[in-house]
């Protein structure tokens, strides 16, 4: 297929190589020329602007930094400059009402379009084993499924236009609020004088368990190798969990939601960030406690 991929940043980058990797004839634009440079490497075609980009094209994925940026990119250039025959993928994590109001927009102007952020984050983007959750009617799901499986190894439909982005950000709330505890569970449980790899060989195997602990253990030497054993460098930066806390605090607001551990999260991974660790890994709030 003949696919427009905007947005080849740290996540963008290894997702456009993988559909190159697939047969696509992937026709890059980015505003940076060091990424554009890093698509042409991996087999993209440089494009100058977005409807260079979009002419002609089959389908369109997008990974841009937030929802400002994707209403901008598709009011203005794709919506109208993209044959209306083609599928309209954005895979950015931005705001559940800007999903929808784009997806609307794409809709009413007779595109297919799914919201489809993922999880994972850039090693899973270069291995191509990110997980899709896929908002946007059956037939677009349908259209866009095998081009997210040339990116991913899971493509969940999550619902109707926008409910991509509320799995994801609900998703995030969750991880989010399980590495706190997890984080102060580990700490207490020291101060107790207990031994951490003991104490990991027993709550992951009883009712504490979760992925923050026993995939992602934020203390360094304790369960599978994690960013906790790398000084808390690489992994998911603070900045981004900070970013979807926000996004899921929107959205809880707009829906009238009561989220109080959501809150605390998004408070902690605040004041967390000021202090100077966008770039931590998210794990890396034990320091603070
Ligand atoms: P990034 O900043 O590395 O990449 C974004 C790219 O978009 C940049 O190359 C930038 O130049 C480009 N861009 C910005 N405005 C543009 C425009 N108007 N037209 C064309 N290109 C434009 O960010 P990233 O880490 O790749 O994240 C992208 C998205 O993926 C974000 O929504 C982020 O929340 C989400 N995400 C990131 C991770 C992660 O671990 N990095 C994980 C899951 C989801």
């Amino acid at each position: 297929m003949k696919i427009a991929f905007i947005g080849l940043g740290n996540m963008g980058g290894g997702m456009a190589a993988n559909l190159v990797k697939a047969g696509h004839d992937v026709r890059a634009f980015d505003l940076s020329e060091d990424a554009l440079a890093r698509a042409v490497a991996n087999g993209c075609t440089a494009c100058k602007t977005v409807p260079d980009a979009v002419a002609g094209a089959e389908a369109v994925v997008s990974m841009l930094p937030n929802g400002a940026i994707v209403q901008q990119v598709y009011s203005a250039e794709v919506i109208g400059g993209a044959p209306n025959t083609a599928v309209l993928l954005d895979c950015s994590t931005i705001d559940v009402a800007t999903a929808k109001t784009v997806g609307a927009a794409a809709a009413a102007a007779g595109y297919d379009m799914v919201d489809a952020p993922v999880s994972g984050g850039i090693g899973a983007a270069n291995a191509g084993t990110l997980t899709f959750m896929v908002g946007g009617t059956d037939q677009a799901f349908a259209r866009a499924e095998p081009i997210l499986a040339a990116m991913g190894k899971t493509v969940i439909h999550a619902g109707a236009s926008g409910s991509g982005q509320a799995a994801k950000i609900c998703n995030n709330m969750l991880l989010g609020a399980t590495m706190v505890a997890t984080c102060e569970a580990l700490r207490l449980a020291e101060r107790l004088g207990l031994d951490l790899g003991t104490f990991y060989d027993i709550a992951s195997k009883s009712s504490g368990q979760s992925w923050s602990l026993t995939s992602y253990c934020p203390v360094p030497g304790v369960g599978p190798a994690s960013p906790a054993d790398n000084d808390y460098q690489g992994g998911f930066a603070s900045a981004l969990m900070l970013k979807d806390l926000r996004l899921a605090m929107a959205a809880a607001h707009d829906a009238g939601a009561k989220v109080p551990m959501g809150e605390r999260a998004e408070a902690l991974y605040g004041e967390f960030v000021d202090a100077g660790n966008a770039a931590v890994d998210f794990s890396g709030l034990i320091r603070t406690l």
